[in-house]
């Protein structure tokens, strides 16, 4: 009875302590030029506090500024895949904290390497390392001697899921998911009781979201394709009824139908209805700004 009491005294307490998490989409468009829209990037909003990024491709530091984010509030870069329109304008978020306060470890993670693609650390070192890196003059950000620091890491392709980051009460759940043959991996990012999943670039033919994603608040799905999408494209990427088909599994609060592409867009409605022949529940479209506060 003490027990019980005592509980309910704490539980509105237990309440308060919740964060406040928003996601904000920075980039909801593809690799094309012509969609009017940044390439594939979110931001995640804690307390106020932009936290966590989610790829960063061309664009993307553009709406970065106009979302009033700060790379000294920043912890964490997940990046999907090493693909131009999820990574193009990591250097130049980092050359702008030289004009900020930024320091510390700026935890950097994305996939291993495959006979296609570097793994995330040796692409890092492509880009900035002495020497080698195209820009070189940034390398003080590996070795020390700049007050912010990147550091990578790699991510081993695997179906079975892995934490690859706690602290206090953020956690993120790593497992790869099936892009061609691009090593790639979704992320389920949980700050205490809240979740946001994102799928990054994907077909579904691991069938790893579903799990990673179980019951998160937000699942961010990537809508390359339409309908009747076949050969590469649906070897890459998943089409509406698919999405659908994860979504229902998951049991996902809500989907945010993201990385929309030309020949995705204008289709809006024949995409919901294909996702709705499984899932019955909110489908929204995200566009660059959207912001989704999980209550
Ligand atoms: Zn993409």
């Amino acid at each position: 009875m003490k027990k019980l009491f005592l509980i309910l005294l704490l539980s509105p307490l237990l309440l308060l302590a919740q964060s406040s998490v928003t996601l904000q989409v920075l980039g909801s468009g593809g690799p094309e030029s012509g969609d009017k829209r940044a390439s594939s990037s979110y931001v995640i909003w804690i307390d106020g506090k932009s936290k966590i990024l989610i790829d960063f491709g061309g664009g993307a530091s553009l709406r970065f500024e106009e979302a009033g984010a700060r790379i000294q509030d920043l912890d964490l870069i997940l990046l999907t895949h090493l693909h131009v329109d999820h990574t193009a304008d990591l250097p130049a978020l980092l050359k702008s904290s030289f004009f900020t306060g930024a320091s510390g470890n700026l935890q950097l993670f994305g996939p291993d390497k495959n006979k296609f693609m570097p793994n995330t650390k040796i692409f890092v070192k492509r880009l900035f390392e002495n020497d080698k890196g195209a820009w070189q003059y940034l390398e003080d950000h590996l070795d020390g001697s700049a007050r912010l620091q990147l550091k990578a890491h790699n991510i081993k392709k695997s179906k079975k899921e892995s934490v690859v980051y706690k602290q206090g009460d953020i956690k993120i759940t790593a497992v790869s998911v099936h892009h061609g043959p691009i090593p790639a991996i979704a992320y389920r990012v949980d700050i205490g009781k809240k979740s946001i999943t994102f799928s990054g670039d994907m077909n579904g033919d691991y069938h790893t979201l579903e799990k990673l994603g179980f019951k998160t608040n937000i699942l961010v799905m990537h809508n390359a394709v339409p309908k009747n999408a076949k050969g590469v494209a649906a070897q890459l990427h998943m089409t509406p009824l698919i999405i659908g088909e994860i979504v229902r599994k998951a049991k996902a609060g809500s989907v945010v139908i993201s990385h929309r592409m030309l020949r995705t867009l204008g289709k809006e409605e024949e995409t919901k209805k294909e996702i709705h022949k499984n899932y019955k529940g909110k489908v929204t479209f995200a566009n660059d700004r959207s912001r989704y506060k999980i209550k």
